[in-house]
């Protein structure tokens, strides 16, 4: 048997654990039900990205940007790629810098877009600048 994975619920927050082999069997929420990783990015306020990210165990790989930013608007598509290739390995976040100035100046966001990959909780590693789908995945690997 493999070691459960945590993973929050982007709907509720609540850290579920769930066995590795069922992480591609669309989990759901133990509380509300909701899909854990249904494959798309989650849009996470302030208040909630690190609770969310603390409580997964899976790599996080958030993407702070803004709306008026240009690459951060021709890097969704990709980035809503990369989710659905990544859906069991990955969970893909999206920060909006504009509604969340604070927890984007604690993690240093000088340039945007950035994306910062945790894992655990912490991070391991970030980058500046648009990425299409392929290199995102690469990157997160
Ligand atoms: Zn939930």
């Amino acid at each position: 048997m493999s070691e459960p994975v945590q993973i929050a619920c982007a709907a509720c927050l609540t850290a579920n654990r769930v066995p590795a082999e069922r992480l591609a069997q669309d989990p759901k929420c133990g509380k509300c039900g909701a899909a854990l990783l249904d494959g798309a990015p989650v849009e996470l306020a302030a208040e909630q990205f690190e609770t969310f990210v603390r409580r997964t165990q899976l790599p996080v790989l958030a993407d702070f940007w803004a709306p008026w930013c240009g690459p951060c608007r021709a890097m969704a598509p990709h980035f809503e790629q990369a989710a659905q290739n990544l859906r069991d390995r990955v969970r893909l976040v999206k920060v909006n810098t504009e509604e969340a100035p604070q927890l984007a100046a604690r993690y240093g966001i000088r340039a945007i877009p950035t994306l910062v990959l945790f894992k655990d909780g912490v991070e391991v590693k970030r980058v500046s600048g648009a990425m299409d789908a392929g290199t995102l995945a690469q990157w997160a690997a």
